[in-house]
C-alpha cells in the first residue's frame, strides 16, 4: 500500500475515536487526505519577540524561553494552571483554564520553549490564555514561519481537535512522506512556468517560511488543480467526438438559401453570422455537435436557431427547439411559423396543454415525418415522442433544463442529433470554461443595430408621483408597462400581499375605462395566467403587473418600460433578465428601479451596477464576485465548482494558462503515452475516475 493511502488511524495523535470523527466531520479518511486539508488563513511565527516588548495591540506574538515555575490557582470554574515564562528581557505568566492535569505533566522545566499566543490584559498585567507551546528542539514543531489555520467543527473540537491540533497533525505526518509525494506535472511545464515541484508545494502550503513560499506553493497547487479539470474536460470532449458519429448536413438546400435570400427581414449581425459559421462547420463533418449559444437577451438568437434548424431540414432531417415554458413554447412557434409561412415546411406544436386527440395525431405526423420541424416544451421529452428522424435540437434557455433531461433527447434517434444549447444568462469567461469547458462555445456580443440602450434609473418612494406621471405619459404615447414585484419564496404570503397591494393602488392611479391593467403570478390557474399574458401581447391592456413569471423570453417590442419593485431584493441577473424585456421596439426605453430606503451594500451595488451598465456580461463578473460561483450558478450541490484552492472569481490567468497547456498537451499526444507526459498520465487516470458522470450533457 502507498503510504499516503494508509487509514488516518495510523497517524500519531489521532486513533480510533479521532479517526471516525475525522471521517465523518472532514472525510478525512488517509494519510493524503490529511495533506489535503489546506489550511483557509496563515498566522506568523516567523518572528521572535523580546517580552519586554509585548503589548495588547499585537494580535499574535511568539517568545523563546523557559517556564521558572507552575502555579495551580482559584477553585473550581476559576481554577487555572499559570506558568511563569522567561527570557531574557522578562516574564509573562501563560494561563490555562483546562486540561490543567494534562499541560502541568507535560511541561519540563530545564527545557527551551517557543510560545505563541495573543497577548490579553487581566489585573493591570499583560498574558498569554492558552497559548501554543511547543519545545524548540522538535525541529517540525517549532517551525518558525507561516502555520495554518484549519477548519474544524464543534464535534472534533469537543474531541480537543481544534485548528491546533490538527496543525499538530499534519506536522507529524509531514517527515513521514519525504519520498511519497509524486510528482503530478511535467517537467517542461514546471520549468516554463517556474513553479515548484508538488511534493515542495504540498508541505509549503500548511508550513512555509515567509510569505514568498508560501505564494509560490498556493500558485502552483491551483495551477494544478485547474490544469487537471481543463485536461478532463477537453479529453472529454475529444472522446465524444470521436466515438459519436454525428448526422451530416453537408448541403445549404433549397429552404436554407429561400429562406435566408428571399424571407428573412433583416441583415444578419456579424456575431449571428459568426456563429452560423461555426454551427456550419460543426454539422458538416460526421462530428456530433454540441454547442452552447450565448447571448445577450435580444441580441437574436432565435433567428440563428432557426437558419440552423432549416440545415438540418435540407438534409432531410426533423428538427426541434424546446423552451422551458409554455409561453415561450407559443412564442417561438408563433415567431416560426409566420417566418416560414410562404414555405413548404410543416411547423407543429407540442406542449402539456396539447389535447389528447391533436397530441396523438401530431405523434403520427412526427413518425411518418410530415412534421419538420416541432416546437414544445419539456412534453418534448416524453417517451411517447417519436421522431422519424431527428437531427437537430435546440434547447432554449438551457439553465432551466437539468442535465438528465437534456439527456433524454439523446436518444430521440439512432445517433445523437446535434445540440444547440441557447443561454440569455452570460456567464463569465472563466466559470463557463469550468463549467463547459467540455462543450463548444459561441457567443452573440453584439446586438442588432438600431437599438436604443435601456435608459435606467433607481427611485425611492419619494418619486412615486413622477413615477406615475411619467408611466401616463409614455401609456399617451401608445406604449406598454410592466411592472415587477419580487417573489421569493413561493409561498411568501407577504410578497403576494404586497403585489395584491400594489396592483390594487395601480388600478386606482390608472382606473378603467382609460387604462387597461393586467396581473399575473404564480397562484393563478395556468388558463388565467396565459389570457392575461396575450391580453398583453396583444396590446389590450396597457400595464402589466407581475411577478417574474415574465422573466424568461417573453418578446412584446412594444412594452417600453420595466418597473421593478424592491429592486434590491432581486439578484443581478434576475434584474438584468427583467430588464431585457424592454428595449425591444424602436422607441426608446427604460427600467426603473424602486428600492426602499434602507439598502444593503451589496444591494447598493447591484442597483449601481444596474444603472451603469446593460453588457451582460460585465454584470455577470460582478454578479460573481458577489455571489461566488456555486450560488450564481445554482450548480452548489453538484460539486463541479467545489475547489480545493483556486477560485474562479481570482485565477482567471492561472485558468488560461492551465486551459491553454491542456489543450497542446492533447494536442501533441492525446492519450497521454509519450515519456515525458508520464508524471501527467500517472495522476490522470485514478483523477478521470473519480470525475465521470461529471461531463454536461451526456
Ligand atoms: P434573444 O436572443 O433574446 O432570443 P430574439 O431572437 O428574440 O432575441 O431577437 C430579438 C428581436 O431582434 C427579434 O424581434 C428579432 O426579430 C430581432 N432581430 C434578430 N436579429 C436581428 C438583426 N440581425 N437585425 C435586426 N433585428 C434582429
Ligand atoms: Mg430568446
Amino acid at each position: 500500500m502507498h503510504i499516503l493511502s494508509t487509514p488516518i488511524e495510523y497517524l500519531k495523535g489521532v486513533g480510533p475515536i479521532r479517526a471516525e470523527l475525522l471521517k465523518k466531520e472532514l472525510r478525512i479518511f488517509t494519510y493524503e487526505d490529511l495533506l489535503m486539508h489546506y489550511p483557509f488563513r496563515y498566522i506568523d511565527k516567523s518572528n521572535i519577540h523580546l517580552i519586554s516588548n509585548v503589548s495588547e495591540d499585537i494580535s499574535h506574538i511568539q517568545f523563546k524561553g523557559k517556564i521558572v515555575r507552575l502555579e495551580e490557582r482559584g477553585l473550581k470554574r476559576s481554577k487555572r494552571l499559570i506558568a511563569y515564562f522567561r527570557d531574557s528581557s522578562g516574564e509573562i505568566e501563560l494561563v490555562w483554564f483546562k486540561s490543567i492535569k494534562w499541560i502541568k505533566s507535560s511541561i519540563n522545566l530545564d527545557k527551551e520553549y517557543l510560545v505563541f499566543g495573543k497577548p490579553s490584559s487581566f489585573g493591570g498585567k499583560i498574558n498569554l490564555v492558552h497559548p501554543d507551546l511547543d519545545p524548540v528542539e522538535d525541529s517540525i514543531k517549532d517551525f518558525r514561519g507561516l502555520h495554518g489555520v484549519y477548519s474544524t467543527t464543534e464535534k472534533l473540537i469537543n474531541r480537543g481537535l481544534n485548528s491546533r491540533a490538527i496543525s499538530k497533525l499534519v506536522k507529524n505526518l509531514i517527515p513521514l512522506l519525504s519520498n511519497a509525494i509524486d510528482e503530478s506535472l511535467s517537467n517542461a511545464i514546471l520549468e516554463k512556468y517556474k513553479i515548484p515541484r508538488k511534493k515542495e508545494s504540498l508541505i509549503n502550503i500548511h508550513l512555509s517560511r515567509d510569505l514568498k513560499e508560501l505564494e509560490r506553493a498556493q500558485k502552483r497547487l491551483k495551477f494544478d488543480e485547474l490544469f487537471f479539470l481543463q485536461l478532463h474536460l477537453i479529453k472529454t470532449k475529444i472522446i465524444r467526438n470521436n466515438k459519436f458519429i454525428g448526422y451530416s448536413l453537408s448541403t445549404l438546400g433549397e429552404n436554407f438559401n429561400t429562406y435566408y435570400s428571399k424571407h428573412l427581414k433583416f441583415e444578419l449581425t456579424n456575431a449571428q453570422k459568426r456563429v452560423l459559421k461555426e454551427i456550419r462547420l460543426d454539422v458538416k463533418n460526421n462530428k456530433q455537435m454540441n454547442r452552447l449559444l450565448q447571448g445577450d437577451v435580444g441580441s437574436g438568437k432565435t433567428i440563428v436557431a432557426l437558419l440552423s434548424m432549416l440545415m438540418a431540414v435540407d438534409n432531410g432531417f426533423q428538427a426541434c427547439i424546446m423552451a422551458p415554458t409554455e409561453i415561450l413554447a407559443q412564442q417561438h412557434f408563433a415567431t416560426i411559423s409566420e417566418e416560414l409561412k410562404e414555405m413548404e415546411i410543416n411547423v407543429d406544436i407540442l406542449t402539456g396543454s396539447k389535447k389528447t386527440k391533436a397530441r396523438r395525431e401530431l405523434v403520427e405526423n412526427l413518425e411518418n415525418g410530415n412534421i419538420n420541424l416541432l416546437v414544445g416544451t419539456h412534453a418534448l421529452l416524453e417517451d411517447y415522442v417519436k421522431f422519424q428522424n431527428l437531427g437537430f435540437v435546440v434547447i432554449d434557455e438551457q439553465h432551466r433544463f437539468g442535465v438528465a433531461q437534456r439527456a433524454k433527447l439523446w436518444k430521440k434517434n439512432k445517433f445523437p442529433p446535434h445540440i444547440l444549447v441557447m443561454t440569455a444568462t452570460p456567464i463569465p469567461r472563466t466559470l463557463s470554461m469550468t463549467l463547459y469547458g467540455d462543450l463548444d462555445i459561441s457567443v452573440i456580443d453584439e446586438l442588432p443595430p438600431g437599438r436604443k440602450l435601456v435608459q435606467t434609473l433607481w427611485r425611492s418612494d419619494s418619486s412615486r408621483l413622477n413615477i406615475t406621471r411619467f408611466m401616463k405619459e409614455q401609456i399617451s404615447l401608445g406604449r406598454q408597462i410592466y411592472i415587477v414585484f419580487p417573489l421569493i419564496d413561493e409561498s411568501a404570503k407577504l410578497d403576494y400581499k404586497n403585489l395584491i397591494e400594489g396592483y390594487d393602488s395601480i388600478s386606482r392611479d390608472f382606473p378603467l375605462p382609460d387604462f387597461q391593467v393586467s396581473v399575473v403570478h404564480g397562484q393563478m390557474k395556468s388558463d388565467d395566467k396565459e389570457y392575461e399574458m396575450n391580453r398583453f401581447i396583444a396590446g389590450t391592456t396597457d400595464i402589466m403587473v407581475a411577478t417574474t413569471v415574465i422573466e424568461v423570453g417573453v418578446n412584446v417590442p412594444n412594452a417600453s418600460v420595466m418597473i421593478i419593485e424592491s429592486a434590491e431584493r432581486f439578484g443581478l441577473s434576475q434584474l438584468h433578465q427583467l430588464r431585457g424585456r424592454v428595449g425591444r421596439g424602436a422607441s426608446q426605453s427604460y427600467c426603473v428601479l424602486m428600492s426602499g430606503n434602507k439598502v444593503s451594500n451589496e444591494g447598493k451595488t447591484r442597483l449601481k451596477t444596474m444603472v451603469d451598465t446593460t453588457d451582460g456580461f460585465k454584470i455577470a463578473e460582478v454578479d460573481l464576485k458577489l455571489r461566488g460561483p456555486g450560488d450564481m450558478m445554482g450548480t452548489k450541490q453538484s460539486g463541479i465548482l467545489d475547489f480545493k484552492i483556486a477560485d474562479i472569481v481570482k485565477d482567471g490567468k492561472i485558468l488560461d494558462y492551465a486551459r491553454k497547456e491542456a489543450f497542446n498537451l492533447l494536442e501533441d499526444d492525446v492519450d497521454l503515452l509519450k515519456s515525458e507526459n508520464i508524471n501527467i498520465a500517472r495522476f490522470y487516470r485514478p483523477y478521470a475516475r473519480e470525475r465521470m458522470g461529471w461531463s454536461r450533457i451526456s
